[in-house]
């Protein structure tokens, strides 16, 4: 149950509302290569238009460390894009404070869309975004009657932009996005429909132990892939070449493994290189057959079928991580297969965020998951059961 405020409990006709969202695209050359951010902070833009809100758009964009870098990261093209997909008008100011704000602020109308310039900007001068300047987290409240926090990206950091604002504003809700992203990666993994199967891959265990702990508590089997799965097999006394192994956590997966052992599924066979390159593939082969010189850079055939059918008996999949070097064709065919059996399987799926949701849009298979994260660090915060400061402070429901 969502205990915060949401956009449905406010009353915004003829009120200022300034929205956080996440704009943060990719962009190259100053072209966005990827709108997908913008797409999804759509459909709280409109329902806030539509309600009669006049709205002041905030996001960051990238890192800003030194004044070179404000040219390439503007906001100006995220505007463009926006006007487009909301089909009006966006006006652009180039300022994230100061008299030519406040002009453009006081003069919207019902409706009307306003965006500052990226919220970074104002890390030049003694990190004020970053740090929580509460100087500028009263300032932006300032310009407004009510706060929505509609950026999950950013929601496990206490930025101004977030936490200042909610801070120092009469009223605030969170979005419609992260409303939806709380619902799914909190509510729906407290309260699975079971089986719930757990895949996780990536490079690191050492980055996911607080998941790890958590659903292996939760979970009824956990798929462990990626570059993970060797420490896993290290522990248990195989060689595994050269493949990606953390030695200060062998212990730990040991560990892991004697506690989880009913749950816990292992790749039972690799793609094996020579090299980490993609013209390195050498063949695929089961764990026993890792030779000294050799790497393990994606799971196996074998692998992926065993994958498919716990997957197809589940009805809850959560999904973080990799099962390869997906970046290189040769070793991409392990994460399509778990993609594969998402899309087949009956199961509510919820991708967290980061690498697999990027792996999954770029293999095209992002209208066929429930859902997707549009965030990395903080799905990964939210899935270890932690508090986000940037919706801990957003208001309550009454
Ligand atoms: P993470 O950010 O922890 O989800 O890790 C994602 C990264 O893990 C991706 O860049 C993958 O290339 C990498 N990865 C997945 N499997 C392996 C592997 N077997 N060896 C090395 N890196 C891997």
């Amino acid at each position: 149950m969502m205990h915060k405020q949401t956009i449905h409990d406010l009353n915004v006709a003829g009120k200022n509302v300034i929205v956080r969202v996440d704009f943060n695209v990719p962009m190259t050359d100053g072209q966005i290569t990827d709108d997908n951010r913008i797409v999804q902070a759509v459909e709280t833009i409109q329902a806030l238009r539509t309600a009669g809100g006049k709205l002041i758009l905030l996001s960051h964009l990238g890192r800003i460390k030194e004044a070179a870098d404000k040219a390439k990261l503007t906001l100006a093209p995220v505007a463009v894009r926006l006007a487009e997909l909301i089909d009006a008008p966006v006006t652009f100011v180039p300022a994230t404070r100061g008299a030519e704000v406040e002009a453009a602020v006081a003069s919207l109308q019902p409706g009307d869309v306003l965006m500052l310039e990226n919220t970074r900007f104002e890390d030049l001068d003694g990190k004020k975004e970053s740090n929580n300047d509460p100087d500028l987290g009263k300032y932006w409240a300032s310009l407004a009657d009510v706060f929505v926090n509609d950026a999950f990206g950013t929601a496990h950091r206490a930025h101004a932009s977030n936490v200042g604002i909610a801070t120092y504003i009469k009223e605030s809700a969170v979005g419609l996005l992260l409303e939806r992203e709380i619902d799914v990666l909190s509510t729906t993994i407290e309260n699975p429909k079971r089986p719930f199967v757990a895949i996780l891959g990536g490079a690191k265990i050492s980055d996911k132990i607080p998941v790890i702990e958590r659903l292996l508590t939760i979970a009824d089997s956990i798929i462990v892939g990626g570059g993970m799965a060797y420490t896993f097999y290290k522990a248990m006394g195989y060689e595994v070449g050269t493949s990606l192994v953390e030695l200060d956590k062998v212990d730990y997966a040991s560990d892991m493994l004697a506690r989880g052992k009913e749950k816990i599924i292992l790749p039972v066979d690799f793609a094996i290189a020579t090299d980490f390159r993609n013209d390195a593939f050498d063949r695929y082969d089961t764990y026993e057959n890792i030779k000294p010189n050799e790497m393990g850079l994606d799971s196996g055939p074998l692998s992926s079928k065993r994958f498919a059918e716990v997957i197809a008996g589940a009805k809850t999949v959560l999904w973080n991580g990799p099962m390869g070097v997906f970046e290189m064709p040769a070793f991409q065919a392990g994460t399509k297969a778990v993609c594969d059996a998402l899309v087949a399987s009956n199961a509510y799926t919820i991708i967290g965020g980061g690498d697999s949701a990027a792996a999954a849009i770029q293999f095209g298979y992002a209208d066929s998951i429930d859902h997707i994260s549009t965030g990395g660090g903080a799905s990964l915060e939210l899935l270890e059961g932690k508090v986000l400061p940037g919706i801990a402070a957003v208001q309550d429901k009454k």
